[in-house]
């Protein structure tokens, strides 16, 4: 059965027909004037009242309809702007029954919403189990798969999120509003901003940091908003929701261009500023994601480093690891600032090392990976600190065995390649050769994909461009290549295909950074793809769910999609 279509709807005002007098008609209700409707309650003169119920019609928040439900209720209870059609009813007693279901069907011949107790084929909505906090709103439903295991996920759901998160969601709101307004005054009097820049550290667009309204559109394409979108998506709940005025002042003033760039004093007031003997500089690597691919001398690092300084990859399980005294910084990394957020890291850790901290750079994957490890060590060493270096799971070798693909294999693929897919000043690199047993993991690959894949397979320009005697082979159009994005996070996705067809897949399916592009006969060593069509979609991670559920256990499941193609575009 299809999933139903959630959404928020604005009652306010509304007529609300609930036909009843029980508990429940008395919480339908309540619901009813929560969300700014009127409720109408259709019950005969000699009706039993619930003593709420009783008491909200006697103090006229609810009107009583002294009647038996008649048609004519559905077409003139209602709002004189709507011709008098109520909008929506509530059939509280008795489940299926005559009256309920002709009700229903009346209901559905007028289009007004109808919601009928136990009886979900004589409903055409449902409520929702829902956690409400200032403007945040949770709504579960198990589409009547059963309530109270609805109410039991939303209770998980909500407990799992920091307390008062609503006051948050109001906050960042407020900057939302602020910076957009501001942004839409200066764009007034400016040229319009050029092209939409590519994230520097996941070198792809997030997608989703772009899902603003046609009319945000203008302003979401400048840096501070940018920036809000990033916190947004990167920033741990906890630390989003420990968010002062102070810090939005601190971030709307220090944003007026990227030269400005203040970075926040290490010994402001609400930071910890324990002082140490020695000062130290760790340099370390996260993992790809799942805080459990850290390493223990990492691990032992973040417990007790007095400042961390954190890329904006560095995921939010490993940031929760940080005790709560520890001063965190995580990199103002935004598209086109890259290098300011880089310049700000490093002086704020040399900052905190003069002051005798124990410093942490704490890096996504591996430091020395395409992480500017090495740069950041020349940097310190020149100031006279050198740092102690700690290896940390890199995406790249990582991504391919969470999708399943072994980098190399007996007779298969005897040689990897990690390669950036964005060269200098975002160009394309000059693609490797073609060579039949090796497997290539392109980092930072996927916002411009269709041209890595042209110069693979030696149809784009960066291919004609070469000179022909270091022209390198093309690899064939039907060698298999998989995407796999926010490997060992709860939200990994795999996606399957070939170079052929990887590009339309991408574009249909969307982004969800980081991701990166494994390409190679590996790809096909566990997971057969020949018949399975286009492209093949695998959501989830599968995790570590085995090591904690005993003997017994059974890895998570994920959830895969196969994309046919009846018409291959040859
Ligand atoms: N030092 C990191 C790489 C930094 S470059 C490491 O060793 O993993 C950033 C790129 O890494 C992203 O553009 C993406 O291609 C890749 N990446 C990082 N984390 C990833 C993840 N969890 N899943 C897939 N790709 C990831």
């Amino acid at each position: 059965m299809a999933p139903p279509l959630l959404t928020a709807l604005d009652s306010i005002g509304h007529v609300h027909l609930v036909v009843g007098s029980n508990p429940l008609a008395s919480a339908r209700c309540s619901k009813s004037i929560e969300v700014g409707a009127k409720p109408k309650v259709i019950a005969p003169a000699d009706a039993d009242f619930h003593y709420v119920l009783a008491k909200r019609i006697e103090d006229g928040d609810v009107e009583w309809i002294k009647k038996n439900f008649e048609d004519a209720h559905l077409s003139t209870l209602g709002r004189v702007e709507v011709d008098n059609v109520v909008d929506a009813v509530f059939v509280t007693a008795n489940g299926k029954n005559a009256e309920s279901t002709h009700i229903s069907s009346l209901c559905r011949r007028m289009r007004v919403p109808v919601n009928v107790v136990d009886a979900p084929n004589l409903c055409t909505f449902t409520l929702l189990s829902t956690h409400s906090d200032g403007p945040l709103q949770i709504g579960i439903t198990t589409s009547g798969k059963g309530c109270k295991l609805a109410s039991r996920i939303r209770r998980e759901i909500s407990s799992s999120l920091p307390p008062n998160f609503g006051t948050a969601v109001e906050r960042l709101g407020v900057v939302r509003r602020r910076i957009w307004e501001e942004d839409h005054r200066i764009y007034e009097t400016e040229e319009q901003a050029t092209e939409v820049e590519d994230d520097d550290a996941t070198a792809q667009r997030p997608s989703f940091n772009r899902l603003v309204s046609e009319t945000d559109h203008n302003a979401a394409k400048t840096r501070r908003m940018r920036w809000l979108s990033q916190i947004c998506e990167y920033w741990p709940l906890r630390r989003l929701a420990s968010i002062t005025d102070a810090d939005i002042d601190t971030i709307l003033q220090s944003y007026t261009a990227p030269s400005d760039l203040v970075p926040p004093p290490l010994d402001a007031p609400h930071l910890d500023t324990r002082s140490r003997p020695k000062p130290m500089i760790i340099l370390a690597g996260s993992g790809p994601g799942d805080p459990s691919l850290l390493t223990m001398a990492t691990h032992r690092a973040i417990q007790m480093a007095s400042v961390i300084l954190a890329d904006k990859l560095v995921p939010a399980p490993v940031l929760d690891l940080i005790p709560r005294r520890t001063l965190v910084h995580i990199a103002r990394k935004f598209p086109g600032n890259a290098d300011a957020a880089q310049a700000e890291l490093l002086s704020l850790g040399l900052e905190a090392l003069q002051k005798g901290h124990t410093v942490l750079r704490l890096k996504q994957g591996d430091p020395y990976i395409y992480g500017r490890g090495a740069e950041e060590y020349s940097f310190f060493r020149e100031k006279g600190y050198v740092a102690t270096v700690l290896p940390g799971i890199t995406s790249a070798l990582s991504a391919p065995l969470f999708a399943a693909i072994p980098p190399t294999h007996r007779s298969v693929a005897d040689q990897v390649l990690i390669c950036t897919g964005t060269g200098r000043r975002g160009a394309a690199p000059d693609p490797p050769t073609y060579i039949p047993t090796q497997t290539v993991v392109f980092l930072m690959a996927l916002h411009r994909l269709s041209s890595l894949v042209n110069a693979l397979t030696g149809t784009g320009p960066t291919m004609e461009s070469c000179e022909s005697e270091s022209k390198p082979k093309p690899w064939p159009r039907e060698t298999p290549c998989a995407v796999v994005e926010r490997a060992s996070c709860p939200d990994q996705r795999v996606i399957r295909s070939t170079l052929q067809h990887v590009c339309t897949a991408v574009e249909e399916e969307g982004s969800r950074p980081p991701g990166l592009l494994i390409v190679g006969w590996s790809c096909e060593v566990l997971v057969e793809m020949k018949g399975r069509g286009r492209w093949l979609v695998e959501e989830g991670f599968a995790g570590f769910e085995v090591l904690d559920s005993g003997p017994d256990g059974v890895a998570g499941l994920v959830k895969g999609k196969n994309v046919d193609s009846p018409s291959r575009n040859e």
